[in-house]
This record gives structure tokens, C-alpha cells and sequence, in this order.
């Protein structure tokens, strides 16, 4: 295939049948742009292995089958290769996709890199095999909404005269100081790796680095003390920052960490060593580096509970370091929460999660027209409003212009119907897609993460999420997606995808209507069945239950 063959359309001219199979050419091509992908040339989109199709062979098959592709037809992927096309109705999807799909008993790391091995299966992630991955703006924006959440729960609604102190400014952890500043607040974040903070800076994701701990502390707390939002990445390892901290009691406004912990040897770096010298242990002495991740590990965790004892709010942003520390002995390690039942789960249960669209004609002014609805849509929601603004003016877009916030139950659909209007006005140049994270409210299980320490104990089951794809493709969602080990790995979550396009028509309006309603009530369904009192009452509201 050429580079121009692979390269994403824009404009208002089709290449395919009808719109939503264009959407989807659009947003396949778009997941492989060099401006989105991490590696487009192996077709990984992002997070490990996550990949949009299964090798380029069927990265050309589904290219022509979507080219022809007709308004009453559905094609099928099979673990990112198309396998056939079937005649089905125009409001169903013109797309059905399940990733690394195995039965339960199979579903290991090891049996399922001998079938990838094989050329028989393809990671899919959560965005990547569904073709609706954004960039580093989703990340942002969760992460915003993480500390927006935290805020209105313990503070006044925003982080102003907080000091919020992290580590681990990587691909998913950079985008903590921006949230945190975009909330108002003061960050001071560690990293051992310079280059990291640097990277930061470039993007203007941080906004100062320094080398020397007491001096970044001592900077944080007059930032502090004049309610500046400003972000500090000073150079260290997050256990001499906490150990600082300790030793000059000072005690944080909120303390959290996303340093790769899930892996002691590739990702996490001991106390004790400079960036070569780990890197050289790790060479020389696999076992020895590891036993070392892991004392340091233990050590992070009791510094985080010190601090916790002491009035910060602490909490666990879902890289496992409370679960390793448990590991090697530090057996109150779980008494700080995880981040989604402190503070996601409660968005969950009103249906709320990340929603999110691109403008297909590549023209970021239509994404300024969707800003503007979206603002006159919910102006009471002055958090939505602060990321709307900030958004504009922080967040470079990748790739086809797109745009993320969390909307909740009424709201997604009030949205997507405002949407196709824009575009039956020709507002905007051609059509809206609108899809989402799986990371939302009812369309994951995943133990770990999602659907950590449930209220009635139903973490691992996943018949919800299995319902969300069967209700959207009754729906007449776009394309939908049903995935496998998205987030936390083979064998320890099922997810499913929804992508649905406004394309200003009668028909897609209807099509909107249910299915921007159905995709979030089968959340608040979900958390009402188990017991949460928020989706009990949201429930109610928006009459999604039996009576
Ligand atoms: P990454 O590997 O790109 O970055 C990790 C960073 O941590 C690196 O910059 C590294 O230098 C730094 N680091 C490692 N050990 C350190 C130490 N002891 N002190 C200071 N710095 C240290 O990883 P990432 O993509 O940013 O993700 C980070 C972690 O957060 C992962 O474990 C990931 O799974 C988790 N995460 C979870 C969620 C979620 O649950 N929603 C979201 C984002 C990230």
C-alpha cells in the first residue's frame, strides 16, 4: 500500500458508499496516522501492542471492503481481519468487530501470544482495534475529571491553594500536571528520567523543572501560598521527594503516583541508582534489580500511607503499586483507595464517562462549532466549561480534529442530536463521528481497574459489558466493538466500543437518539443492580429500570 492510500481523507468528498462507512475509513486510517499512532509502521496505535487491524494484509482487505461497502451491509473483523460482509438493514452497524476474544480457561498472556504468533489473533487495547483512539487528549481529560472529581468532593470544586504531589510524568502520567493546573492547582511531580520532564515541558504539559528537591518544595509551597496553578517536575526519585516531604512535615493536599509500578523491571526504578546504572542492573542482574524495585516499592507505599496518616488524600491511580507492595509484606497497603471507587464510580453511576467526537472533514473549526454547543448545551457545568476553554488553548490536536469530555445520562444525547443538526445545517463541512473510551460506565468489567471492590461484590462479571455491544448493535450504533485485556491485560477484562456518526440525516438522528441513551443507561443499570444509590436515583430520574 502507498502512503497516500493510507493516509486519512478529509473534506466533504466521499470514497466509500455512504457516510458512516467513510467515518469508518477515516477513523481506521486516523488511528495510523504518524500524528496519532506510536508506531503506525507495525499498526500499533497505542498502550503496548494495541493495534488498529491485524497485519497490513487486512489493513488493505478492510480498506476495499469498507470502499464497497453498501448501505445495507455489515462487515465483519475477526481480531483485526475482515472476514466477511453480510446483508443486513441501513440502522444496522455497517461494522462488527471482536478483539482477542478467548474462552475464559485459554484467556492467558502465553497462549495468547502463540496464537499472535501464529498470525491468528491482534491485541485490540480499548481504542486502538475499535478505531476511535483521539491521542493524548483523552488521557488529559480523564485524568482532569479524575482531579475535578477529588476536588468537589473534598475541597471547594477546584484544586486552587492545593499542593498535589505525584511521580511518573510518562506517556499516561505526563498528563498529570496539566490536569492538575487545568484544575487550578499546584503540582510537584517526580521523575528520574530527565528527558521525561523535558518532554513535558516542550508540550507545555509542565511548566518548570528542577533539580534540586528542596528547592522545587520550596517553590511548590509559595506557588501555594499565592493560589498560582503552576506544575514543578523535579528530578528525583518519588521516594526521596516523599521522604523529604516527611522529614520537613510537609504534608500535601493530595498525593497519588503513576510511575509504571505494574512492571519492577522494565518500568519502575529502585531508590539508589542513577537512570545508567539502573539501566545497567537491569542488563547484568534482572532477579537483583527486581528484589530491589520491590524494597523501594514497599518503602513508596509506607511513605504514602505516613502522609496519608497525616491529612493527605491519597489514592492509588491504577498502576498496582499498592498491590506490590502487598506482595513483599506491607499488609495495610490497600487502606488508600484505587482512583475509580474514590472518585470515577460516583460519575459512573449518574452515566457519566468519555464521550467523545472528531470532525471528518479535518477542519478544526467545526470542532470549535461542536465547543460552542456543547457550552450553550450544559452552561450550568462550570468544570465542563473550565476544560472547554482550556482545552482550546492547551490541547494541540492529532490527527483529525477531536474533542473529549465527560457527559452523563440525557446528556450524550442531547449532544449527538445537536450535533447532527449542526451538520444538517451545514454548520460544520461534513459529518460528526461520536464514540468513546471503553473505560466508561457500563460497557467494561475489568476486576483491577473499572470495576474494582464493587458494592455487591460482582467485580468479575461481565455480562454487562457484553449487553452494552448486543444493545448498541440493536441500536444501530455504527460500528461496535467487543474486546478482550484492554488496560490491564489478557485475561483480566472484557470491553466493548460504540461508534456512532451524525451525519445530519433524518435517519441518524433517530439512530442517535437511542443509542447515545441506551449506551450510558446500561451504566447506570449496571451500578443501580449493584447497589449504588447515586444510580438508584439516576435510575429513576431518566425511568431506565423496570417500573
Ligand atoms: P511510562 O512507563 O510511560 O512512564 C513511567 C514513568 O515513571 C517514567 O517516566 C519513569 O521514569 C518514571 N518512574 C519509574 N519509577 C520511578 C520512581 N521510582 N520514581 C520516579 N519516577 C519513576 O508509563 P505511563 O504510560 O505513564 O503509565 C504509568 C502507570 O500508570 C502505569 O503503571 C499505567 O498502567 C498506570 N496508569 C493507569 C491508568 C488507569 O488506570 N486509568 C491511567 C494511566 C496510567
Amino acid at each position: 500500500m502507498n502512503l497516500k492510500e493510507s493516509q486519512t481523507p478529509h473534506g466533504a468528498a466521499l470514497n466509500c458508499k455512504g457516510w458512516v462507512q467513510e467515518a469508518a475509513l477515516r477513523m481506521l486510517l486516523n488511528n495510523l496516522d504518524p500524528a496519532v499512532a506510536e508506531r503506525p509502521e507495525d499498526l500499533i496505535v497505542y498502550g503496548g501492542r494495541g493495534k488498529a487491524a491485524r497485519n497490513k494484509e487486512a489493513l488493505e482487505l478492510i480498506i476495499k471492503a469498507l470502499k464497497n461497502l453498501e448501505d445495507d451491509e455489515t462487515l465483519l473483523i475477526q481480531s483485526g481481519k475482515p472476514v466477511g460482509i453480510l446483508p443486513t438493514h441501513k440502522d444496522a452497524p455497517r461494522v462488527l468487530i471482536s478483539n482477542s476474544q478467548l474462552v475464559p480457561k485459554w484467556a492467558t498472556q502465553q497462549h495468547f501470544d502463540e496464537l499472535e504468533d501464529k498470525g491468528l489473533m491482534m491485541y485490540g487495547q480499548m481504542t486502538a482495534g475499535s478505531w476511535i483512539y483521539i491521542g493524548s487528549q483523552g488521557i488529559v481529560q480523564g485524568t482532569y475529571e479524575t482531579y475535578a472529581a477529588l476536588a468537589k468532593k473534598h475541597f471547594d470544586g477546584n484544586l486552587k491553594g492545593k499542593l498535589n504531589v505525584t511521580a511518573g510524568l510518562g506517556g499516561m502520567g505526563g498528563a498529570q500536571p496539566l490536569a492538575i493546573t487545568m484544575n487550578e492547582g499546584v503540582c510537584l511531580a517526580a521523575d528520574v528520567e530527565e528527558w521525561r520532564i523535558q518532554k513535558r515541558l516542550e508540550t507545555r504539559y509542565i511548566d518548570e523543572i528542577a533539580y534540586n528537591i528542596d528547592e522545587a518544595i520550596d517553590k511548590a509551597l509559595q506557588y501555594k501560598k499565592e493560589e498560582k496553578a503552576i506544575s514543578i517536575g523535579v528530578v528525583c526519585n518519588a521516594v526521596e521527594l516523599l521522604q523529604r516531604l516527611i522529614d520537613r512535615n510537609i504534608t500535601p493536599d493530595t498525593l497519588t503516583d503513576q510511575t509504571s509500578a505494574h512492571d519492577p523491571l522494565i518500568g519502575y526504578f529502585p531508590e539508589g541508582l542513577t537512570v545508567a546504572e539502573a539501566a545497567d542492573l537491569r542488563d547484568k542482574n534482572p532477579e537483583e534489580y527486581t528484589k530491589r524495585s520491590y524494597t523501594t516499592m514497599a518503602k513508596h507505599v509506607e511513605q504514602m500511607l505516613e502522609l496519608q496518616k497525616r491529612g493527605a488524600i491519597t489514592f492509588d491511580y491504577g498502576n498496582n503499586l499498592r498491590g506490590r507492595a502487598l506482595e513483599v509484606g506491607v499488609k495495610n497497603a490497600f487502606d488508600f483507595p484505587g482512583f475509580v471507587p474514590a472518585y470515577v464510580r460516583p460519575l459512573f453511576c449518574e452515566g457519566k464517562g468519555p464521550f467523545r467526537w472528531a470532525a471528518l472533514s479535518g477542519d478544526p473549526q467545526d470542532i470549535y462549532e461542536t465547543d460552542k454547543v456543547i457550552l450553550e448545551l450544559f452552561p450550568e457545568n462550570e468544570s465542563l466549561k473550565r476544560w472547554i476553554t482550556m482545552a482550546q488553548e492547551r490541547i494541540a490536536f492529532q490527527g483529525l480534529p477531536a474533542r473529549i469530555c465527560w457527559l452523563g445520562q440525557g446528556e450524550r444525547e442531547k449532544a449527538g442530536l445537536a450535533f447532527n443538526k449542526l451538520v444538517a445545517e451545514g454548520k460544520v463541512k461534513a459529518p460528526i463521528v461520536i464514540g468513546r473510551d471503553h473505560l466508561d460506565t457500563g460497557s467494561v468489567a475489568s476486576p483491577n481497574r473499572e470495576t474494582e471492590a464493587m458494592l455487591d461484590g460482582s467485580d468479575a462479571v461481565a455480562d454487562w459489558p457484553i449487553l452494552n455491544a448486543l444493545v448498541n448493535t440493536a441500536g444501530g450504533a455504527s460500528w461496535v466493538s467487543l474486546h478482550h485485556g484492554g488496560g490491564v491485560g489478557i485475561g483480566y477484562s472484557i470491553h466493548a466500543g460504540m461508534v456512532i456518526v451524525a451525519d445530519g440525516t433524518e435517519d441518524a438522528a433517530k439512530r442517535l437518539k437511542r443509542v447515545l441513551h441506551n449506551d450510558p443507561a446500561m451504566g447506570v443499570i449496571r451500578h443501580a443492580d449493584a447497589g449504588y444509590d447515586i444510580a438508584k436515583d439516576t435510575l429513576r430520574k431518566h425511568r431506565l429500570g423496570l417500573d
